[in-house]
């Protein structure tokens, strides 16, 4: 027997309509290129990105068509992120940091009708064009009188919306159909798209605001310092209308004095981004202090976050951290870390434990470990396998990519290619990427756990484990590491002798070699393939 109940198009207009309805007056704020702070709200929104649908449909965008922006966080790119959706067409997420060979990849790949293109990014976006056989239409966020442009029928942005009318009539759109579209940072191989569907991202916009996971309140000040190129900006955009939250976007003032001071300006209560970003913060806000303790949460994800770093934030500057898991593929939430009940009587050193831990599937995300062998793994705190997911926001297929089994399991599982283990409370722990894990003399080895220790010291900042070749042991861990500009130098022996107090013997790196800078991929974490060509290549002596 079938249920009785409304067929109800799960759509992007419907959280947009929301937004505007119960939360007109709330605000949406912009810091801008030249740090003037730019404010309007949810109703200004609302009626601009009904201007920007009318005038896509006027540029000739289909349902179904690719629509690119290469921007950084701002009201514009926002707009975009519901106005093309909306009309049933593709918002696509171009990501600035890439180089020009890929995003003419990408580009082409996705076949992109149109980009928005920030007028500030114009030069990094120019040598991309050099690259593709026909170039989309280009529509310009940010346009100054007297700027120089060189493109061919480049329009601006405000005089593009001026030609559009605010009482559009939302299409009905399949909730089905595809509205945003995220290349994976290709960490490891060649960039992959996720295509998200309506349905996809209004569950896992319900999923992020269930109060176990992200849980958005209308009284929250949510900044996304993750990019809005990075898995449509975690989803927060769409969690934050939703809810009736506000929204800081950052633009491109990113560093660590300028976060700490768009915080204290605007009372953040959620503040989301990568562990470099925060680890920027921390010690920018050692130096000069700020208030920051409007924030309810710092949202942490993209990599590990380490346990001192969290220890840190919580004793020293009051803050909460919310560690978090996902992927591209996962729209991108997957798990949380927050304390449960059964952890109120642990000691405080032990909580850092547990919030360490990438944290629970939250709910509509189902997770199995699987062994070496295909089998599944308990959840002892201890099995180690890989983390398969299925759920109702994750990937399916890759953009225009058969289906392989590299990804997918016969079963309908979506292969991470993370290794962890779940204890018997349902926390997930990633030890590693499968291409990560270290194996010498038939042992594996954590790459993740000895950076964490390495990055647990107080005088070194960033480390980066990777697996050497070794005649003898056919693989060796290698470290290097970026000593601390606040602390007291550190020798690598000092550091060998911190990993062999808490780990086998065999795990401790030959080597700890110091570096300036590690290398980071485009969205900031430690880029492991570059670190093994500089190996190779001899940088490290
Ligand atoms: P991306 O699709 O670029 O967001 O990358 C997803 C990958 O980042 C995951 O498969 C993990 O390898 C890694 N990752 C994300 N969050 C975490 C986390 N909290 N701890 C460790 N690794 C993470």
């Amino acid at each position: 027997m079938q249920g009785l109940m409304m067929d109800y198009p799960l759509t992007m207009e419907r959280i947009l309509e929301h937004a505007n309805r119960l939360y007109p007056r709330k605000r949406i704020s912009t810091v801008l290129p030249d740090e003037t702070v730019h404010r309007y709200t949810w109703a200004d929104l609302h009626s601009r990105s009904k201007r920007l649908a009318s005038a896509l449909e006027g540029l000739g965008i289909e349902p179904g068509d690719r629509v690119g922006t290469f921007a950084w966080n701002n009201y514009q790119h926002l707009e975009l992120y519901f106005a093309a959706p909306c009309i049933g067409a593709v918002c696509h997420t171009l990501n600035i940091r890439l180089s020009p060979d890929q995003l003419a990849y990408i580009i082409s790949h996705a076949e992109d009708r149109v980009i928005f293109v920030d007028a500030t990014l114009l030069p990094r976006f120019e040598a991309v064009i050099a690259g593709l056989s026909r170039c989309p239409r280009i529509v310009l966020f940010n346009v100054k009188p007297g700027i120089r442009i060189d493109l061919p029928d480049a329009i601006g942005y405000e005089a593009l919306i001026a030609g559009g009318s605010d009482s559009f009539e939302w299409p009905a759109n399949d909730e089905n159909a595809a509205m945003g579209l995220c290349y994976t940072s290709g960490t490891t191989g060649e960039p992959r798209g996720a295509l998200y569907s309506h349905r996809s991202m209004f569950l896992h916009t319900l999923g992020v605001n269930q109060s176990n996971a992200l849980g958005l309140v209308e009284s929250d000040v949510v900044m996304p310092v993750v990019p809005q190129f990075h898995a449509m900006a975690w989803g927060l955009p769409y969690a934050c209308a939703a809810a009736g939250a506000e929204l800081v976007l950052p633009g491109p003032h990113l560093n660590p004095a300028a976060l700490a001071r768009t915080i204290a300006d605007e009372g953040v209560t959620v503040a989301a981004g990568v562990p470099t970003i925060w680890t920027g913060l921390y010690e920018a806000l050692k130096v000069n202090p700020r208030d920051v303790s409007s924030v309810r949460a710092l949202i942490v994800g993209g990599a590990a976050m380490p346990r001192g770093l969290i220890e840190a934030y919580e004793t020293e500057l009051d803050v909460p951290v919310v560690h978090a898991w996902g992927m591209t593929e996962l729209s991108p939430l997957g798990t949380v870390s927050r304390l449960q009940r059964h952890h109120r009587a642990l000691p405080d050193a032990d909580r850092w434990d547990v919030k360490a831990r990438q944290g629970y599937p939250i709910c509509g995300v189902d997770m199995r470990i699987v062994d070496d062998s295909g089998n599944e793994a308990p959840w002892d705190g201890s099995s180690m396998g890989e983390v398969q997911v299925r759920g109702p926001w994750v990937i399916g297929r890759y953009y225009r990519q058969d289906p392989s089994p590299d990804h997918f399991t016969a079963d309908g599982w979506f292969r991470t290619g993370d290794v962890g283990s779940m204890s018997p409370d349902g926390f997930l722990t990633i030890t590693d990427r499968t291409r990560d894990l270290i194996k010498s003399g038939g042992e594996w080895i954590s790459s993740v756990a000895l950076e964490n220790a390495l990055m647990d010291h107080p005088a070194v900042t960033e480390a980066a484990v990777i697996a050497v070749p070794d005649a003898k042991w056919t693989e060796r861990p290698f470290a290097i590491a970026v000593r601390s500009p606040n602390a007291d130098p550190v020798a690598a022996e000092a550091l060998q002798a911190l990993l062999a107090s808490a780990y086998p013997k065999y795990w401790v790196p030959d080597r700890i070699v110091f570096v300036e800078q590690i290398p980071k991929t485009s969205v900031g974490k430690l880029d492991k393939k570059v670190i093994r060509r500089q190996y190779t290549e001899g940088k490290f002596g």
